[in-house]
């Protein structure tokens, strides 16, 4: 079966209608080939995680690279026969990716401050994008990639992994059909010890912020998910800075108290000082709670009818699994993992920077 020749995005309402890029290779691709993808930025996660899962993906094909470092090409390269010589590019030639028709989709996996960038200039090559968390570093500069990809026609998804993945699912469905009567309040909490502090997640410019940026991000978006409500106004507190030089630039730790409809309190706590992965629901008739709850646990959970009794998936393989037909469609993608779902997500950060930063409570 050919794809349509047509795709159209439908995102926000502010967001509006796609234009159809003719031309795109992607319109063309068979429904019974692998989708050809390259990633962007070859770290930790695009080799420890993307790679094991396009590995495992009869979905997908990687078939170009893009990084600034040349000595990673032969490693890839031999990880990955199928990544093509001239589709092997850096920083600067990364444009030319418009010629190279067997990509259709890139996966953005570079420090958070080079999201916008690099979704833009995938956007303006007529490339499909998925883009790590957190989004961008902004509100602004997540509504500038959503408009250069509806500009462009085409789709843009955040890598919201837990979304496919059947823990996280199922906490969706105790919220969804109130298995346990009404979800009343929740705890989230997210937090790890960083090492190396001369990484670019304790730098402003690349990483936004802090702790509340990289992993507080899942607290925010486990609160939502769980309860399928938006927030209405927060309130939050920095913690303690124990180590000034590490933490010149960003947030050692933060606590936050979000308002939900109902009533609904969802307190949250991210840190870049310990180790702590908890989700904690309290209902009506009992409570639920995941812990770890997002990482690669092995996620564990417990309702009041005992253990939750789940497959235990590579989630980054069931991502992509996941968002396959999504980009084969010619539909828009669903809001919860795409740009939109970002967008909201980064609205709801920077409230929780904001209310910290002056103390008072902010509106959502
Ligand atoms: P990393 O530091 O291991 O890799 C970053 C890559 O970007 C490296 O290859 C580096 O060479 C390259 N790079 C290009 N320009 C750079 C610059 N100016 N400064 C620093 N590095 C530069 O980081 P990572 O852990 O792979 O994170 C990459 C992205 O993936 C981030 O957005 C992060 O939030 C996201 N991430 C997501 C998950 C998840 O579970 N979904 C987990 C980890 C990381």
């Amino acid at each position: 079966m050919k794809q349509g020749r047509r795709s159209f995005i439908k995102t926000a309402g502010t967001f509006g209608l796609a234009l159809p890029l003719a031309g795109t290779s992607f319109f063309k691709r068979q429904a019974d080939q692998p989708l050809g993808i390259a990633v962007i930025g070859l770290g930790s996660y695009a080799k420890n995680q993307i790679g094991v899962a396009l590995e495992n993906s009869p979905e997908w094909k990687l078939v170009g690279i893009v990084t600034g470092t040349a000595s990673k090409i032969p490693e890839w390269k031999k990880r990955f026969p199928s990544i093509k010589d001239e589709n092997v590019f850096n920083y600067e030639n990364f444009d030319n990716i418009v010629n190279a028709k067997d990509i259709d989709v890139v996966y953005i996996c570079l420090p958070n401050g080079l999201h916008p960038e690099f979704t833009i200039r995938a956007a303006k090559a007529g490339k499909h994008v998925i883009c790590e968390k957190p989004m961008a570093n902004t509100v602004e500069e997540a509504e500038q990639m959503l408009n250069a990809c509806n500009k462009a026609g085409v789709k843009l998804a955040i890598g919201y992994r837990c979304h496919f993945e059947p823990f996280n699912q199922e906490v969706m469905r105790y919220g969804k059909e109130k298995t346990f009567g009404k979800i009343n309040f929740m705890q989230t909490n997210f937090g790890f010890k960083i090492g190396d502090p001369t990484q670019w997640r304790l730098k402003k410019k690349m990483a936004g912020g802090g702790p509340l940026m990289d992993v507080g991000i899942y607290c925010v978006q486990a609160a939502r998910y769980t309860l399928g409500m938006e927030p209405i106004s927060v309130t939050a507190q920095f913690g303690p800075v124990t180590d000034p030089t590490r933490f010149a630039e960003v947030e050692e730790s933060v606590s936050w108290q979000l308002t939900f409809p109902e009533g609904i309190t969802v307190n949250g706590f991210s840190s870049y000082k310990t180790n702590v992965e908890t989700m904690f629901a309290s209902c009506d008739k009992g409570n639920f709670e995941m812990s770890p709850a997002w990482s690669y646990g092995p996620l564990k959970g417990k309702t009041p009818n005992g253990e939750m009794k789940l497959p235990i998936v590579h989630h980054q393989t069931f991502q992509m699994n996941g968002m396959a037909p999504y980009f084969r469609s010619k539909d828009p993608l669903p809001d919860h993992f795409s740009g939109v779902e970002g967008l909201k997500d980064m609205k709801i950060l920077m409230a929780i920077y904001k209310a910290a930063k002056t103390g008072k409570s902010v509106k959502l």
